[in-house]
């Protein structure tokens, strides 16, 4: 059963991507001694890669565990407390304005909460996929695209984004093939130009992923394309998949406290980091359907951290 623990927190932030981390930094230096759930991934998404290039502050790269680590000790260092739990619903007192946090280790009273439980990429849902993560597949172009160069690559996906993607990649890969279940592009007039036009760039219509292979390092080689008109099969050699399917940001148990945009995304204040209930924050892929980097994350969990505090201020 769950149990009411009663203590009534000034901060809780959700989530230990880049962007929870960063609130929680910021949180703890300015002395709100943040409380953050960590959720089942602890460290958000950078855990399930390798090598980061883009983050500053480091020339030579840095694995993504090791700088999620770095974020989580430094927000511990300045006084930021970890639970361990996952928050299944979050209320408001309409009187008090104090929020309710529900997890599954019990219930938590805050004036104010960050939402930062970033966004899952959609993949296809085959054998295998979640340990090809990192290795020969991904769903974003700009961490990845440069690890490919001079090798075929594909992307899967028939809107914007997959185009965008696509024609991205070319500055890399050899070649890049399009690949999507329909005979013709969901994306705009005209992007769906400007990717056709790529002469690096095949489309290959009616068809879909039935299967990945590995090499012997465990690193995706080739995949088996499957036509959507008759079923047939051939094998394509590709080092890797690009997916361009979507993302589900998370943020069901916020309930109606928050609005969305058509595709899930919270929506924020313009320019900052408010979503519709005062006192109540979001930060990072969970609130960004257009940039969705690490760094993006950091710098919306620094801004939630502040409008936060400014907003604690109006309650004292
Ligand atoms: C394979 C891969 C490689 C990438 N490479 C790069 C790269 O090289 N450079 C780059 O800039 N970006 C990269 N990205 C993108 C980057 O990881 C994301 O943009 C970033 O992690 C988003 O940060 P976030 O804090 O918004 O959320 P996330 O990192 O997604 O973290 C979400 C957090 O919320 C928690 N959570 C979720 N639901 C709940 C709940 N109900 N209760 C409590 N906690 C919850 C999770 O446990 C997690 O800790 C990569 C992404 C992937 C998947």
């Amino acid at each position: 059963m769950i149990q009411s623990k009663q203590m009534d927190e000034k901060l809780i932030i959700i989530g230990t991507g880049p962007a929870g981390y960063t609130a929680a930094i910021y949180a703890a230096r300015a002395d709100l001694h943040p409380l953050v759930f960590t959720g089942g991934q602890i460290g958000g998404q950078l855990t399930t890669t390798t090598e980061v290039e883009n983050f500053p502050g480091f020339p030579e790269g840095i694995m993504g565990p090791e700088l999620m680590f770095n974020m989580s000790q430094q927000a511990e260092k300045h006084g930021a407390r970890f639970a361990y739990e996952e928050v299944i619903s979050i209320t408001q007192e309409a009187c008090s304005g104090l929020f309710t946090v529900t997890t599954s280790g019990g219930a938590y009273k805050a004036e104010a909460v960050i939402i930062a439980t970033g966004a899952k990429a959609r993949y296809l849902g085959l054998d295998g996929e979640s340990e090809l993560i990192g290795h020969g597949l991904t769903a974003c172009a700009t961490c990845d695209g440069a690890f490919y160069r001079d090798v075929p690559v594909c992307v899967v996906g028939g809107g914007d984004s997959a185009c965008e993607e696509a024609n991205f990649l070319t500055r890399f890969a050899s070649k890049v093939y399009l690949i999507h279940r329909r005979d013709q592009l969901r994306a705009s007039k005209a992007m769906q130009q400007r990717t056709l036009a790529n002469e690096k760039v095949e489309p290959l219509w009616n068809s879909t992923i039935a299967a990945y292979h590995t090499d012997d390092k465990g690193e995706l080689c080739s995949i088996t394309l499957r036509s959507t008109v008759d079923g047939t099969e051939r094998e394509l050699e590709v080092k890797c998949v690009f997916m361009a399917i979507g993302h589900t940001p998370v943020s069901n148990f916020a309930g109606d406290l928050v609005d969305r945009d058509a595709a899930g995304f919270v929506i924020t204040a313009p320019n900052g980091t408010a979503t519709k209930t005062p006192g109540l924050f979001a930060a990072g892929d969970v609130a960004d359907p257009t940039y969705r980097q690490a760094i993006s994350a950091a710098g919306m969990g620094c801004r939630a951290a502040m409008d936060a505090e400014r907003y604690l201020l109006t309650r004292e």
